[in-house]
Parts: C-alpha cells; sequence; structure tokens
C-alpha cells in the first residue's frame, strides 16, 4: 500500500489524483493533503479520507479545524507543506499547487528520498538547478504529471539520460485564442481567455495556455527533467492535443504518446510507475484518423515562447525573474487590473530590468522573488502597459 500526500489537492489536478486514488483502493492511501482557499471542498475530503496531516493557508485555520477534526493533525503555510512532503511514512508526494510555492515542498520531499509526482512545473523553471542537484545526487526520484512531459517520460521509458535522444517535441495547442491575430488580442476579456479548447485546467494555467508562457515555462520543464539541450527541444502546435508529445531518436525513428484529453494517465502513470494498471476513459483507435495533424509555432505571434528560449539559455535566476513577473501579471489580469497584452509586456519589462544572478541556493530566489514581484506590482500601480 503506497501512502500518498496531495500538495493542492482541491485544484484541477488534486481532485483528479483523488479520483485515481479512490479507483485503486487496495493500491493507494490519501494520508496527507494540503488546501488553500476551498475550505469547504477540504473539509469534505477529512471526512472521507481521515488524512494523519493536513496544511492550510495560516494558523488560524489550522487551530478552527483541528477543534473540528482532533484526530487530523494540521500544519499550516510552506513550512506545513514542507513537514508533510518530508513525513517518514509518506512515499509519494504529488505536487499539484500552482505557483512558485511548490519548489520548497518539492526541495523537501527530494532531500527525504521521496517520489515526487511532479505536476508544478513553476518549481523546475525557478529551482530547477537546486532540484536536479538532489536527484543527481540520487536523493529522491521525480516523475513528471505535465501530459507533454508525461509522454516524453514514457516514450523514453524511463531513461532520462538517453544519448540516443536527437529532438524532444512538445506539442501545443495554441491555447484559448490561437485563432485571434496578434491585432485582435488587445481587447481580448478574462472569458474569452479562459475558454480552452480542449483541456480543463485551472485558470492560471488556462492564460498561460493562451500567452503560449505555458509551452514556454514547459521547455525549461524539459530541460531540467530530461538533461537535453535547448537546441534540441521544438515545439509544434498540434490542435486536437491527442498527441501529447513525441521524442525523435538518432536513428530517425519518431516515438509519440498518444491519449485521451485527461490527466488521469499521466498521474496515475506517475503513481504507478513502472507498472501499468487500467485507467477511465481511454481513447478509440479510430480517433486517430484525425490526430496527425501539426503546423510551425509562430514566433511573432507568441513571444513569450521566443523569450522563454533566451532566458532558458541564460539559466540561473533569470528564468525565476521571467516566471515570478509572469505569477503577478496573471493574477491582475484574472482580476481585471491589467489587459492581456500587458502580461507578456511586463515580463518582457522584468527579464529586461532585473539583472540576473548566480543560483546556489533557495536564499538567491526568495530575493530574486522579492525584487520582481515589486517591481512589477509597481509597474502595474502605475498604469504601465504596452
Ligand atoms: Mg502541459
Amino acid at each position: 500500500m503506497k501512502k500518498i500526500a496531495v500538495l493542492g489537492v482541491t485544484g484541477v489536478i488534486g481532485r483528479q489524483t483523488v479520483e485515481v486514488i479512490k479507483a485503486h483502493p487496495e493500491r493507494f492511501t490519501l494520508t496527507a493533503f494540503s488546501f488553500y482557499q476551498n475550505i469547504e471542498r477540504g473539509k469534505q475530503l477529512i471526512k472521507e479520507f481521515a488524512p494523519a496531516y493536513v496544511a492550510v493557508s495560516d494558523q488560524a485555520t489550522a487551530e478552527q479545524l483541528a477543534k473540528e477534526f482532533p484526530k487530523t493533525s494540521f500544519v499550516w503555510g510552506i513550512d506545513g507543506m514542507c513537514q508533510i512532503a518530508g513525513a517518514t511514512e509518506i512515499d509519494i508526494v504529488v505536487v499539484a499547487v500552482v505557483g512558485s510555492v511548490g519548489l520548497q515542498p518539492v526541495l523537501k520531499a527530494l532531500k527525504e528520498r521521496q517520489r515526487v509526482a511532479l505536476a508544478n512545473k513553476e518549481s523546475l523553471v525557478a529551482g530547477g538547478k537546486l532540484i536536479m542537484e538532489l536527484v543527481h545526487q540520487g536523493l529522491g526520484e521525480l516523475v513528471p504529471i505535465d501530459s507533454e512531459h508525461s509522454a516524453i517520460f514514457q516514450c523514453l521509458n524511463g531513461n532520462t539520460k538517453d544519448q540516443a535522444v536527437a529532438e524532444l517535441i512538445l506539442t501545443a495547442s495554441g491555447g484559448s485564442l490561437r485563432n485571434y491575430q496578434r491585432a485582435e488580442l488587445k481587447n481580448v476579456t478574462i472569458e474569452q481567455a479562459l475558454k480552452h479548447p480542449n483541456w480543463q485546467m485551472g485558470p492560471k494555467i488556462t492564460i498561460d495556455s493562451a500567452t503560449m508562457m505555458n509551452k514556454g515555462l514547459e521547455v525549461m520543464e524539459a530541460y531540467w527533467l530530461f538533461g537535453v539541450d535547448y537546441d534540441k527541444i521544438n515545439v509544434i502546435l498540434h490542435k486536437t492535443s491527442d498527441v501529447h508529445s513525441c521524442v525523435k531518436f538518432i536513428d530517425g525513428s519518431y516515438l509519440m504518446q498518444v491519449g485521451p484529453k485527461d490527466p488521469k494517465q499521466p498521474i496515475q502513470y506517475a503513481l504507478t510507475y513502472p507498472e501499468r494498471v487500467p485507467v477511465l476513459p481511454q481513447m478509440p483507435f479510430s480517433l486517430l484518423n484525425q490526430s496527425f495533424s501539426f503546423e510551425k509555432m509562430d514566433l511573432a505571434r507568441f513571444p513569450l515562447l521566443k523569450l522563454a528560449y533566451e532566458v532558458g539559455r541564460a539559466g540561473e535566476c533569470l528564468p525565476a525573474v521571467f516566471n515570478y513577473a509572469n505569477e503577478i501579471a496573471v493574477k491582475a489580469f484574472l482580476q481585471g487590473k491589467i489587459s492581456f497584452l500587458a502580461i507578456e509586456y511586463l515580463v518582457e519589462k522584468a527579464v529586461n530590468q532585473i539583472a540576473n544572478h548566480a543560483l546556489t541556493s533557495i536564499e538567491d530566489l526568495l530575493t530574486i522573488e522579492k525584487q520582481t514581484k515589486q517591481l512589477v506590482a509597481e509597474m502595474i500601480k502605475k498604469g504601465m502597459k504596452p
């Protein structure tokens, strides 16, 4: 029996992870989880699973819930998530929180030699260097949940240091605004940007898909996970999202992974790897008839994807600047404070204005996070726009 901790249990990936756990009660038990704002859903899950540990946002919420559920230990904040991630009885930590708050729990879980099933790409973008140092020391194990990276992981058959790899090809749906020209993006509303054509996802990642920021983050995620140079990582537009990604090998052979547009398969594989067990929904082979359609990415249409490569190649703290600036900008867009195009404008400004620094510890990242968030918040306050 594997004891699972789910950080971000009430989000889209967290909920799907709970479904996977419930489908295999003989294999998995939900021993710990964290949630943030959705306290009602969190309480339901405590009633259903009677977890040993729960992390919440703050001390007051923890104390209040402890009275209601005396058998569960409540902790709070990032420290609380780290306590759960590092608890010795946990076998697998699913990191499904949104944004860079995932980084410290990932580091903690790896230090305690856990398997980390990672849905949180921002932690690898900001702290990939620190995370992979631990993985390369043989501490812990990192298995991707992000559909593109799970696809590549499956094609590589678990071998992440494969010299036989010629190219990694990440597929991109194009996001909610893929049929808009740049001139048409000026007055895009929150509702339009949140309508993803293929995937049911949380609001932050849906906006990131529309700006192609998500694919930019995924390029960096692939760089760290698979140790493949940026000039061998390519993105291709694939509007049906049936091919989740592809590996080209040096002998000219392509392997691609195909499946339904549902995160359960990659979530479950990250939990059962290297074993495979049944999962629903599945996809009829006949659907593949319409799947093999690919187009070149237009980097002038999606400048954040181009910038992602530049930032990724620069490395050190600059990817963190790119990521933190985006986190603040997307939040402001979703609150109606800035326009859609201001997201990329603010990210570009932050990357150009903040000096890159060597990344040697988590403190370097905390400093750059503060600096970036301050700069972007000021620009928003001043009403700076493209
Ligand atoms: Mg993805």
